[in-house]
Formats: C-alpha cells, structure tokens, sequence
C-alpha cells in the first residue's frame, strides 16, 4: 500500500528540531524567527522549488533568541540546504557564522545562510533587493538618485550600504537616535571621496528626526525610504507627513503589506510615486534563491506567490 504524504506544520519549534520527523518532500530549507507567523518567504519559496523541480519544503520555524545556537546546531547536523532570518536574529546569528561574505561584515547582520559541508555561512541580500525593488517600481538606477534613508538599523544599514556601493548622488540618513544615523554615515564615508560633485550639499550626512530637517532634505532629494518598523503597527502615523513631501520624490516603505501603508497613503496624498516593500521582499528571497542552489530564480512565479 502507498504511505501518505506527510505535510510540514505550520510553525515548527526547537523541540521539533531535537526530535525531527521529517516529511515528504523533505523540509530542508526555513525562516528562523520570533514572531514568524506573519512571515511570507514559505509560500515564495516553496512556489519557486516546485517550479525548479527541487524536491524540497521550506518551513517556518519560531525561535526565540535564547534557543538560536542550539536551532542552528540541530539545523547543521539535518544537513540543511539554507535559511533566512528574520527578527530578532540578523544581528545575532553574526556570532554562529562560520563565514561571512564581505555584506555581512560591513551591515553587521545577516539574513540569509548557506549550508554546505555542515558550515553556516551568511549572506545579506537586502541591499541588492532594495536595488532591484527600486529599479523595478520607478525605472530608475540609484547611482542617479540623491536619497534620503529614515532608520539606521540591520534594513537602513544594508540600503544605505547599497546606495554607496552604486555610487548614489547624495545620501542623507535620517534616525530617530542621532549618533546611530552619524555612525552610519560615517563608516560609509570611503563611497564619497570621489570627484562626483553636486552643489553645495554634502553628499553624505546625518540629519536628525526633526520637521526642519526633513522639509529642507526632501526638497534636495529623489528617493525617500523608510527603513524603521513605522507603520507596521495599526495606528502608527506615517514616519513623514503628506505636508513634507512633494510631488517630484518618489517614495519607498521597506513595510510590505496588501494595503497602503501610512508612508505610501501620505506620499500618494502629497501627489508623489511610491511603493511599499513587497518588491524588496521579492527580489531579497529571489538572490537568496540563486546563493542556495546557483541557479537562476523563477521571479515571477514568486511574484504571483505573494501578491
Ligand atoms: P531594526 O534593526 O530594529 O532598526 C529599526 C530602526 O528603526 C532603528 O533605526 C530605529 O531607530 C528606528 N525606529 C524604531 N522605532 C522608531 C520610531 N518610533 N520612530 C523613529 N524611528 C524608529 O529593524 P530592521 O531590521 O532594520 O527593520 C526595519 C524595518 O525594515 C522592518 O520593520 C521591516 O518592515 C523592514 N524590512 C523590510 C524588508 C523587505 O524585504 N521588504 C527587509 C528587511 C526589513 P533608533 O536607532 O533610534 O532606535
């Protein structure tokens, strides 16, 4: 008689993992997180190894961060295939890497691993992701765009390491604490001392979350993106008012949702162009993709898996 085939749950947890029971095809490929409920990679992920015939599942896993070693050691004896993570984990799983790509290093967290020979090895795609996100929502390059970046954590810090990389016109980090947004500038100061010469503004700088601040910078910029958690909760104001924004910026909220977020509501009141950051969603899971099998990721199947 023919065996059933057995579903992966909808969340698996460390006690799963110790006494793993797998089920067919295998799971050999997960998002690590607290919470991971909400968490949109497994029906993208999932759609792109059907289309690419790679008998596999990928599946949630809920993790706090006080179990984070012992789920990645009991992920490296399973002989995983690959991870992403998600909160709280990118900053802390730096420690249990047995290598890091030179992204990882610089923005100080990870959100992607690769598993190969029972080493962790991690990635950042966000960066990249932001890239394409942008390219593809407003047909623009960031190396034309001068940008604006509200946050300074693990998301700011990839986007803006991305818009240096790409030789951005101008970069203006905005963040809630001072110091973090000025630290951030600063250790991308190396991007900027080329000849590339635009008026008077500095090409690169810190501001603080102030009113005055934003009103003069968004006159001067292209490209607003929010990369704070602004908006993600409900009632949550947008993070810049309709009334500070105009039409000739173009906008993008890092917050994927299926509605408007506040950002995008505000920016489409002001007249502006904006997107929110299902694209950047995407385009992350798509580089991870390609960095756990080599081999190029059906985008649009991914696409149609999330909207
Ligand atoms: P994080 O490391 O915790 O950083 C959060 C940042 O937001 C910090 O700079 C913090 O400022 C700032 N912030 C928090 N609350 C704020 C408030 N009320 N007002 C002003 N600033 C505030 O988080 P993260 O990992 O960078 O993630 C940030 C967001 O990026 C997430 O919420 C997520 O929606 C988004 N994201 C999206 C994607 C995608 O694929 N679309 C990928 C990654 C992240 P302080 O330094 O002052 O605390």
């Amino acid at each position: 008689m023919k065996k059933k085939r057995a579903s992966a749950k909808e969340v698996y947890t460390l006690a799963d993992l110790k006494n793993w029971r797998d089920v067919k095809p295998p799971v050999r490929l997960g998002v690590l997180g607290d919470p991971v409920e909400h968490s949109l990679s497994p029906q993208m992920q999932n759609a792109a190894l059907k289309q690419s015939k790679i008998e596999m599942q990928y599946a949630r896993f809920r993790i706090s961060s006080n179990d984070l070693r012992e789920a990645l050691e009991s992920i490296r004896k399973l002989e995983f295939v690959g991870l992403n993570l998600t909160i709280p984990h990118k900053v802390a799983a730096l420690e249990f890497l047995d290598s890091a790509d030179d992204n990882v290093k610089r923005i100080g967290a990870t959100n992607v691993i690769k598993i190969e020979n029972g080493k962790l090895r991690g990635f950042n795609t966000d960066g990249r992701g932001f890239a394409r996100a942008v390219r593809e929502e407003f047909s623009v390059d960031l190396r034309d765009l001068r940008i604006l970046v509200l946050g300074a954590g693990g998301a700011a810090r990839a986007i803006a390491l991305q818009c240096a990389k790409e030789n951005c016109e101008r970069l203006v980090i905005a963040n809630g604490t001072f110091e973090k947004g000025q630290k951030l500038a600063d250790s991308l100061r190396d991007f900027f001392s080329g000849p590339k010469v635009f008026g008077p503004l500095p090409r690169l700088q810190a501001i603080p979350w102030e009113e005055r601040a934003f009103q003069f910078q968004i006159a001067n910029v292209d490209l607003v993106v929010n990369a704070t958690p602004v908006g993600l909760n409900r009632g949550d104001a947008s993070p810049i008012p309709a009334r500070l924004l105009a039409p000739h910026v173009m906008v993008y909220d890092t917050i994927y949702s299926d509605k408007r977020t506040p950002l995008v509501s505000a920016a489409i009141e002001a007249g502006a162009r904006a997107a929110n950051g299902l694209s950047m969603l995407l385009h992350q899971g798509a580089l991870a993709f390609e960095i756990w099998f080599q081999r190029e990721a059906p985008l649009e199947v991914m696409r149609k898996a999330i909207l």
